[in-house]
């Protein structure tokens, strides 16, 4: 009876931690991380932090659960029917653009043959995150150009906007947020000889505010991400709203990753 009982228990505080009852989503996973590495002493935001091995055992997870990880390109191509779509299609996308996308998740991106896209703030580059606040977030260093273009040139990352300087887009006038959409778009392209294809609101701000999205689709950006969980239907219709993601974290399980990918998913 108490082991009944207890087992009971346990099922009713998993099902409020997890999603596990939840059913299989369909449509387009589209991973999100930020850091990869240790968090440092004082950081606030440690569920940013993804240590190595951890990226290493979730993209091995993807491989051998027969995922085909994309660029926001390859998407394309295959959205216009110029490529045949993979059974198991998944975007691994990076926010922000931080030093350590290149030294620690690149090489084991290569190592698996897997690709990954990352999202740019413009005028961090060479420089820090210095939108946080050191207080609750040490600054690190953000990716350099060299480090951008051997990954591009590798053909396995490809980079898209995170806007110039990495502001709340709701938050601004109009104007300012256009400046942001535009000009960011404009000199990635003329640095780096690509198409930004893809667009990540800064804290997912704006990304359900009319206005802004208006102007995130009229700066001419294909498919673009906002920061709710969740996964999207695919073929994705525009109209409909923004590109959900999976926000992983750095206190996430397999369990969590598994209900991540396949429920859209993982906790409350
Ligand atoms: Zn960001």
């Amino acid at each position: 009876m108490i082991g009944a009982l207890g087992a009971a228990a346990a099922a009713v505080a998993a099902s409020c931690r997890w999603n596990w009852w939840r059913p299989r989503a369909k449509g387009l996973p589209v991973l999100c991380y930020h850091k990869v590495g240790r968090y440092p002493k004082g950081s606030r935001l440690k569920p940013l932090w993804v240590t190595p091995a951890q990226f290493r055992s979730q993209m091995e997870r993807l491989k051998a659960s027969g995922y085909t990880s994309l660029t926001f390109s390859e998407l394309r191509d295959i959205d216009e029917g110029k490529a045949p779509r993979p059974p198991k299609p998944i975007l691994v996308t990076f926010d922000d653009g931080y030093a350590n996308n290149y030294e620690e998740a690149f090489p084991i991106l290569r190592e698996l043959g897997l690709k990954a896209n990352i999202f740019l703030v413009y005028e961090t580059l060479e420089g820090h995150n210095a939108w946080h606040n050191p207080a609750s977030e040490p600054w690190i260093a953000m990716l350099s150009w060299a480090q951008v273009r051997e990954m591009q040139d590798s053909g396995l990352v490809e980079m898209g906007s995170h806007t110039m300087t990495h502001r709340n887009l709701a938050r601004l006038p109009p104007e300012d947020a256009r400046w942001e959409l535009v000009e960011s778009k404009k000199r990635l392209e003329e640095k780096l000889g690509r198409e930004m294809v893809g667009f990540a609101y800064p804290y997912g701000a704006g990304a359900y505010v009319p206005q802004v999205r208006r102007a995130a689709r009229e700066a001419g950006y294909r498919y673009d991400f906002a920061f709710k969980q969740g996964i999207t239907p695919w073929p994705w219709d525009a109209e409909a709203g923004p590109i959900k993601r999976l926000y992983i974290r750095g206190d996430d399980t397999a369990l969590d990753f598994h209900l991540n990918l396949t429920r859209g998913r993982a906790r409350f």
